[in-house]
This record gives structure tokens, C-alpha cells and sequence, in this order.
């Protein structure tokens, strides 16, 4: 990684970690920016004045583990969804992510929707962070809404021919 993406990342984790709550030794550690209607924190990500919302425990196990594996959720130990103390959240896949939300009695709301519209300006974001800051597929696709293989379909070109021609449209 060049040291201009380096500093780029350096300055989003110094801003990530900045709205979160953590001086309290081995409790949640409370996300203190915007939270969605599910109690979720969310994370605005700038790039080129392009900006994209993430999901903040997301964000934080990338940052703190390392790259979460594909088509995996970033779930919970204490039911806090508000929280991004890493030791208590942990990975799961589609299934673990169900069965838990079941026993912890909550809905199971807001999938990916893989019909999710991307525009170019999506496109560019998605090829920036995957190629130029090594963000996995998981992460680019939480934060557009739409699956895992849809980013690996605009990655490869399959939907997309990158760089665009002028007569291009976005389609999806
Ligand atoms: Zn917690």
C-alpha cells in the first residue's frame, strides 16, 4: 500500500475511533455518532468527495482483526448493536447471523437487496476502495446494500466495463 492510502486510512480509523465511547475498561463500548432504527452505528466514508455509509461494527472489526471474509456478518456477544468493543462482537455466516437474531428474539430486517441500483459514481468508489485501499468485497458491499458477488461482478468488469465509455449507462 502506498503511503498516500496509508494516511488515508490512518485518518478514517482516527476519525472512526474518535465517535466511539471506550474508556470504560471491559464494558460495550458505545458508538456516539448516528445510529440507524435497527440501534446500528453508522459511519460516513469520504473518498474524493464521494461518501458512502458504513456499518460501524463492521468498520471497527476491519480495523482492529483485519478483513472480514466473505458473505460473513459482524455479529454480537453482548446484543448491543450500538457497540464496537471488538471482543464482543464475532463473525458469522447467513445462518449463524439468523439463528442468533432468533434467539435474541429480534427481527431479521434489511438484507442486501441485490437488485440495489449502483451509478458510475458507485463504481468508482467500489474500484478506489477494493484496488487502492484493499477493502474486501464484504465491507464494499455492505456499504452500497447489495451482495458480495455484485461487487465481484463490477471488480472483474462483468456488469461494468472499467474505465467507462462515455456512452455507458449504469444498468443493474
Ligand atoms: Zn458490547
Amino acid at each position: 500500500m502506498r503511503y498516500r492510502e496509508t494516511q488515508a486510512r490512518k485518518r478514517m480509523s482516527d476519525r472512526f475511533w474518535s465517535k466511539v465511547e471506550n474508556s470504560s475498561g471491559a464494558s460495550c463500548w458505545q458508538w456516539l455518532g448516528y445510529v440507524n432504527d435497527q440501534g446500528y452505528g453508522c459511519f460516513d466514508i469520504r473518498w474524493n468527495g464521494k461518501r458512502r455509509t458504513g456499518h460501524a461494527p463492521r468498520i471497527a472489526w476491519e480495523l482492529r482483526r483485519g478483513p472480514i471474509p466473505e458473505a460473513m456478518h459482524v455479529l454480537h456477544h453482548c446484543d448491543n448493536p450500538g457497540c464496537c468493543n471488538v471482543s464482543h462482537l464475532f463473525i458469522g455466516d447467513n445462518a449463524i447471523n439468523i439463528a442468533d437474531k432468533v434467539a435474541k428474539g429480534r427481527q431479521v430486517k434489511g438484507e442486501r437487496n441485490g437488485n440495489h441500483k449502483l451509478t458510475w459514481d458507485d463504481i468508482d468508489w467500489i474500484h478506489v476502495y477494493a484496488n487502492q485501499l484493499g477493502w474486501p468485497n464484504s465491507l464494499l458491499a455492505e456499504c452500497h446494500g447489495v451482495d458480495p458477488s455484485v461487487i465481484s461482478n463490477v471488480l472483474c468488469g462483468r456488469r461494468w466495463h472499467y474505465p467507462r465509455s462515455n456512452d455507458d449507462r449504469p444498468q443493474w
